[in-house]
């Protein structure tokens, strides 16, 4: 095993990137690995994954699994993540016989449980909306019964979520049958403003970097996000305090690598840490076409504690997610692509997911455009343009 110390002893032949996660997030970051031709070796259970073609070595297993994840670490120089949901008894145990792994598997024991995350704001003295932990729907149910608990809140599965599929909105008592099952965070509504993501990295000699904030843009009819932009629209002050506010976050975590950190600007005014994810994230992806260092290059920079790059934006960008199609599962098809790539400014990027399924992400488009609200119309126009759907 190797200290990862000198670029020197990086980009010998032999020095070797694992990464747990093979999905499109692992892909990406192989391909920044590529550019330095470092060797990558990537986790998951299919090689057919979009990892899977471009990974130098592709070893099939599950990074939830302990025998899984340590035979996968002992082989490689330094071990990273795409998804935060790993095996952590997996990496103490290599973190203790010196396998070097960003970021640090105590902070992804925290960020994976939701309750654990909320009680390192409070102690950290990191602003994040008010809440309680519960073990269970009854406790929940009791909370109420006692007047403990009021409506209207949000519960949020400990474990289990991700892309808003482990949160609750209960606003009236008719919303009391959406209540998920298992030991919950329960939070206070927040009268969300806007919602604003920082990536932030830090490498082991201390040095930080931020991306500037990004916004997301619901659709104020199906109440999605419709696209994700940078710069965000926020005043001088705003931006510095939510930038402030990412940095003292990882910090806080002792993290070398990435942390996506999702904020709450709330109307009252406050800016609070919703969640975070010690890794690349969906709004980073702008960064590879709009960015002077893409987050993927970033990360290795990080993990490997070379210097960081400039975050700095060339031009305002918007991200799209391209979903699978409705009423649409099987085999890829992309309709429209020649129309896309007509686009100025329009920049695609396919997984390589062999299926399609309706909203499944299959890749994403990112347009740069000197005006904003110019780049926000073309991002609607590639979005009625493009379609991912089956034959
Ligand atoms: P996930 O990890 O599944 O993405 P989040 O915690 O990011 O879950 O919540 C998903 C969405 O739910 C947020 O983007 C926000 O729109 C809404 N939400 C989450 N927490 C609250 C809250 N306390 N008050 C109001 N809305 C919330």
């Amino acid at each position: 095993m190797k200290a990862a110390n000198s670029t020197a002893e990086l980009l010998s032949s032999d020095f070797k990137v694992g990464i747990l996660g093979g999905g499109q997030l692992g892909k990406m970051l192989v391909l920044a690995a590529n550019n330095w031709d470092l060797q990558t070796w990537v986790l998951d259970q299919s090689a057919d994954f979009p990892a899977g073609p471009v990974a130098r070595h592709f070893v099939e297993g599950s990074f939830k699994d302990e025998a899984d994840v340590y035979a996968f670490g002992q082989q490689v120089d330094v071990l990273t993540i795409e998804i935060e949901h790993v095996n952590t008894d997996a990496l103490l145990r290599l973190q203790r016989e010196g396998v070097l792994i960003h970021p640090r598997p105590e902070a992804l024991v925290t960020i994976k449980d939701k309750g654990l995350q909320k009680q390192f704001y409070a102690a950290q003295d990191i602003s994040t909306a008010p809440f309680q932990l519960y073990a269970d729907k009854a406790a929940v149910h009791a909370a109420l019964d006692s007047g403990q608990l009021r409506l209207p809140f949000v519960q949020k599965s400990r474990t289990a979520g991700y892309d808003g599929r482990g949160v609750a909105v209960i606003r009236e008592s008719a919303d009391l049958e959406k209540l998920l099952p298992g030991p919950c965070v329960i939070e206070d509504l927040v009268d969300i403003e806007k919602e604003i993501a920082v990536v932030v990295a830090r490498n082991a000699d201390g040095q930080v970097a931020c991306y500037p904030a990004v916004e997301m843009e619901f659709n104020p009819e199906a109440n999605l996000v419709e696209f994700l932009f940078c710069p965000a629209a926020l005043t001088s002050e705003q931006t510095a305090a939510c930038e402030a506010l990412a940095c003292r976050t990882i910090e806080a975590y002792d993290i070398c690598g990435l942390l996506a950190v999702e904020l709450f600007l709330t109307r009252q005014g406050e800016i609070w840490v919703n969640e975070v994810a010690p890794r690349t994230h969906n709004s980073g992806h702008h960064s590879i076409d709009a960015c002077q260092t893409s987050q993927f290059e970033q990360q290795l920079r990080a993990i490997l504690n070379l210097p960081l790059g400039s975050t700095a934006l060339h031009a305002p960008a918007v991200m799209v997610n391209l979903l699978g199609a409705p009423g649409h599962t099987g085999p890829v098809r992309c309709e429209g692509l020649a129309d896309a790539l007509a686009i100025e400014g329009s920049h695609l990027h396919l997984y390589g997911k062999k299926m399609t399924k309706p909203f499944r992400k299959m890749g994403h488009a990112t347009v740069v455009d000197t005006d904003l609200e110019r780049a926000k119309s073309k991002a609607r126009q590639l979005l009625q343009t493009l379609k991912i759907t089956a034959p």
